[in-house]
């Protein structure tokens, strides 16, 4: 007795039927009325197409590009009376154009990531700075200041980017609570701001600890993963990039700064997926992640800037800190280790390949008075089987957001294009907890000082814990 959140009245069209878009499929049957006539998934490789066939809907064998998208898709959004709506769970799109396109034509829109058309992320011509998210990001902002408001696009709303950053809200009201801070609750970016600022957050990491085990050993020369490894590679080949805060008073020597757009984070030149950070999970307690580059390293510092007249008054530092799946840190030190050469096999691990594991995904808010907090999702790959068909525990913190993100769009359909930061994290929470297994928070005494220095000197901050410099594996 899943409950129906909505009607989508027009068309339906859901681009992508890889990892993300198989699990989608099953909560978009669960929890909306539409017309099945009107429902057509597309994706170049036709592998799963019978998930879609086998229920009446369209499949439609054909890989977008910037010639062709508009063709594809006019007849299929044009389609009868209603609304329509377009997922897109693709890789190798511009979600850019295409939600530019949907807004044009009045159709609801909602993605995970800001993803170009094919030869941005491994263009060896381009400079570091342009093969950033931050760069990806800025065209997004872009359009949205160019056509204010009209019909909705969600930007962005996966777990991360997306679902993290309503639980950064979250997060703040427990420790603003917690800490005897009096407050009322924020209604806009401005107050959210100075509400961070005034709880003393100097810093948030993206905390995720995957501990989904594989049944089989990795073999040599294949990349496993538990989501997009393409998606993955992409993204881990980019420049590290973090949302840069005011409290900061070190920069490692390779970071860059950006001269144009909202300023909120610099980059390293260095890809984000052998640039290690420390960081701290519930299960793991202090652990090693990635600093890989997402949207929602710049999303959320941006939006959870003070701005005051020249000089900032205050930002948050903000950056992915990832350990992947045992099976991807193997699949990367192989990967880095001979000489940068992708493997010939790249492979996403679904759920029946899995033996136990949780994917513990949060955010850490840290160098408040009660140190560091993270909360988050601890979802199993048990519980997910028992909740969900097609996916993991990764793939399920994906999807659900997904779910929330389409809830929104609908009861918010002319609320121009958003990011996650700026939709209603309680009533989308509200969606997608059910989904999520325990969703918990817990604070630490651990701060990434602890055991430092070993048997070795070490360049630290030992007035301030929770700077990069003191963060930063170097
Ligand atoms: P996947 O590689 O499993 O699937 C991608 C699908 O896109 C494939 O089926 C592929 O055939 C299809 N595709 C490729 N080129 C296409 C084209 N030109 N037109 C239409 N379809 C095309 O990836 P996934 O794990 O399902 O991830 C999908 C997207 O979601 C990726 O962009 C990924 O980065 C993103 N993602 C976001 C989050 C988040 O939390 N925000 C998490 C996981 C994945």
């Amino acid at each position: 007795s899943w409950p129906v959140h909505g009607t989508i009245t027009g068309p339906l069209v859901m681009i992508g039927l890889g990892s993300i878009g198989k699990g989608t499929l099953p909560l978009i049957e669960r929890h909306f009325k539409f017309d099945k006539s009107r429902f057509t998934v597309i994706d170049p490789v036709d592998t799963d197409a019978k998930l879609v066939t086998d229920k009446g809907y369209k499949f439609q064998k054909v890989a977008l590009t910037p010639e062709n998208y508009e063709e594809v898709l006019t007849p299929l959004l044009s389609e009868g009376e209603g609304q329509g709506f377009v997922v897109n769970l693709s890789v190798d799109t511009s979600s850019l154009d295409l939600m530019k396109f949907c807004r044009n034509l009045g159709v609801l829109y909602i993605d995970t990531v800001v993803e170009p058309w094919p030869g941005f992320y491994f263009d060896d011509t381009a400079k570091a700075a342009d093969r950033t998210n931050y760069a990806l990001r800025e065209t997004v902002r872009k359009e949205k200041k160019k056509n204010p408001g009209g019909t909705t696009a969600v930007s962005c709303c996966g777990a991360n980017p997306g679902m993290v950053s309503w639980f950064v809200k979250q997060a703040l009201v427990d420790i603003a609570t917690d800490t005897g801070v009096k407050f009322d609750e924020p209604s806009s970016q401005k107050d959210w701001a100075k509400l961070m600022k005034k709880v003393g957050v100097k810093g948030i990491h993206i905390a995720e600890r995957d501990t989904q085990r594989a049944k089989k050993p990795k073999p040599m020369d294949e990349f496993w993963n538990t989501w997009s490894v393409e998606g993955f590679l992409s993204e881990g080949f980019q420049p590290a990039e973090l949302g840069w805060g005011t409290h900061e008073t070190w920069k490692p020597k390779n970071a860059k700064e950006h001269k144009k757009g909202c300023r909120a984070a610099i980059y390293l030149e260095q890809p984000g997926a052998s640039t290690r950070v420390r960081t701290w999970c519930p299960t793991p307690g202090p652990q090693y992640g990635f600093l890989v580059t997402h949207n929602e390293a710049i999303s959320i510092a941006d939006y959870f800037t003070l701005e005051g007249g020249k000089k900032l008054k205050y930002r948050p530092t903000c950056h992915y800190a990832y350990h992947p799946a045992n099976v991807a840190v193997l699949s990367l030190h192989e990967l880095f280790g001979s000489a940068g050469k992708i493997q010939e096999k790249l492979h996403v691990l679904d759920e029946s390949e899995i033996q136990d594991g949780i994917d513990e995904l949060g955010v850490l808010l840290y160098g408040h008075k009660k140190n560091a907090y993270w909360y988050g999702s601890q979802l199993s790959v048990e519980e997910t089987r028992k909740l969900a068909p097609y996916q993991n525990a990764t793939g399920l913190q994906v999807t659900s957001a997904v779910l929330a993100g389409m809830v929104w769009a609908l009861e918010n359909p002319e609320a121009g294009i958003v990011e996650t930061d700026e939709m209603d994290y309680k009533r989308c929470l509200e969606i997608q907890k059910p989904y999520l297994g325990p969703v918990k928070g817990y604070y630490t005494d651990w701060t990434p000082l602890d055991g430092r220095p070993g048997f070795y000197p070490e360049d630290l901050d030992t007035s301030d814990p929770w700077q990069f410099k003191n963060i930063l594996v170097r």
